[in-house]
């Protein structure tokens, strides 16, 4: 392939020739080798193709059916009640619940509203999900002895509420299909994405083996790293690798300490890093000091970091720990946070700035399908660090724009670590802007994306 009239670094009219993946050649007027591709760049920018270091692949790809059942779509009761009002006897799938809407949900409120087909709903942090009655009876509730995360009334009826049982209900149900990926890989690859980490946390063998095969089959464009637990394992060759282990913390079931610390250990004696969710202070300060415990190795990471008070900067800066942010959330959640997030913790939320000034790596993504999959609005948020109705959210932690796209430039295997980009001997993963940079930067507009190309291969073209 040969990308000709492209804007690299600010210089204007580069072409730039990759052979096997691989970037070969860069200049200006480079000559056309017998049966090479030809791309014209028309003079826009050639960037590093995007990474987005925290999402959730086939979750996203399940989304695209799903009815969303919170803001900003559905904001209260009789909405909700509206939008799960759809003809049909099957399965109804909700997501993106919020208690704003309707309060905490149970199967009766639900039984209320769909009394005759099963539904259920995630909520949009992705750790619970609400049924109604003739979900319960699907999933046997009733009859289930004492599983973790049932919730259950004083009666030890259960109510509904299922915590982090999302795989308990798959295999309750026995859909082992996956969802179809073609059409949200392309969608990503519209947005200059060429390579994704999945964040879930148990992601098993046959999940794996499905991305291997959608990438053989050419619906999977990107490159995915997985994270999963200690024993997941990737083909040894693909598309597919193997990235840090996933450790969750759940404020209100902690796991004990010593465990979690040999977790780490394990994990660290197979090296693989960790990646710790943490989205709340006791979470954060749980985990930090667990891996102090452990003993960090490069690569452990704090998923989200969403609250991060000052003197854990310090703690994160002694461990060496890189955090994955997801700045979207300013845009898309900034307005509910600033209705419900004490004044004085409201700067603490989503940092980017003083992670930056304190040395600390920072990758960015967009824990899509729980926030918009667009990595460019996650920039502009970064930058501008605006919500939905245009508030500041931490407004001492905006970036630039050139830091802000850095946060999805780095390595997948480096979140964080210096941007790559487009050299000689780099990987030809690219994504090519309509417009030079200069223009395109006060605006970070997915639209400004004219083609993508992973391993020198167009994945994308406006
Ligand atoms: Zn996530």
């Amino acid at each position: 392939m040969l990308i000709v009239n492209a804007e690299i670094d600010g210089r204007c009219g580069q072409d730039v020739r990759s052979l096997e993946g691989i970037i070969q050649e860069i200049g200006p007027d480079l000559p056309l080798h017998p049966g090479e591709d030809v791309f014209d760049a028309r003079g826009g920018a050639l960037l590093p193709g995007l990474n987005d270091h925290h999402m959730h692949l086939f979750a996203l790809a399940a989304a695209e059916s799903s009815v969303r059942c919170g803001p900003p779509e559905v904001a209260n009761e009789e909405e909700l009640a509206a939008a799960l009002a759809l003809p049909g006897s099957g399965w109804l799938r909700g997501i993106g619940y919020h208690p704003s809407v309707a309060g905490d949900l149970t199967r009766d409120d639900l039984d209320r509203w769909v009394p005759d087909r099963p539904v259920r709903i995630e909520h949009r942090s992705g750790k619970m999900w609400m049924v109604n009655s003739p979900a319960a009876a699907q999933l046997r509730l009733d009859e289930e002895p004492d599983i973790p995360g049932i919730e259950r009334d004083a009666g030890g009826r259960p109510t509904g509420r299922l915590f982090r049982l999302g795989d308990w209900i798959r295999s309750r149900l026995g859909t082992r299909t996956f969802p179809d990926l073609s059409a949200v890989s392309l969608r990503l690859a519209g947005y200059g994405v060429t390579g994704v980490s999945d964040a879930n946390p148990t992601i098993a063998g046959d999940a794996v083996h499905e991305l291997a095969r959608n990438h053989s089959a050419g619906a999977l464009l990107q490159r995915v790293q997985v994270m999963g637990g200690l024993d997941v394992r990737v083909p040894a060759e693909g598309l597919v690798n193997l990235g840090p282990v996933k450790l969750h913390l759940d404020e209100d079931r902690l796991p004990d300490f010593d465990q979690l610390v040999s977790k780490m250990a394990r994990a660290h004696g197979n090296g693989r890093p960790v990646a710790l969710h943490c989205v709340t202070r006791t979470e954060l300060i749980f985990a930090l000091t667990a891996l102090q415990e452990a003993g960090p190795l490069p690569g452990d990471r704090i998923e989200h970091a969403s609250l991060t008070p000052d003197a854990s900067l310090t703690l994160m800066q002694q461990t060496g720990v890189t955090v994955v942010t997801q700045p979207g959330f300013v845009f898309e959640r900034g307005d509910q946070y600033l209705s419900d997030v004490a004044s004085e913790e409201q700067p603490l939320l989503y940092r980017c700035r003083s992670f930056l000034r304190h040395g600390i790596p920072l990758g960015g993504s967009t824990d899509t399908p729980y926030g918009l999959p667009d990595p460019w609005g996650a920039m502009r948020a970064a930058v501008h660090r605006r919500t939905a109705t245009g508030s500041r959210l931490g407004q001492d932690e905006t970036l630039s724009p050139e830091e802000a796209l850095a946060l999805f430039t780095s390595p997948l295997e480096a979140p964080g670590a210096p941007p790559r980009r487009v050299e000689v001997g780099a990987v030809a993963d690219l994504c090519l802007l309509s417009r030079r940079w200069k223009e395109a930067r006060t605006r970070l507009l997915a639209s400004d994306v004219a083609a993508t190309f992973r391993d020198g291969q167009r994945i994308f073209a406006r």
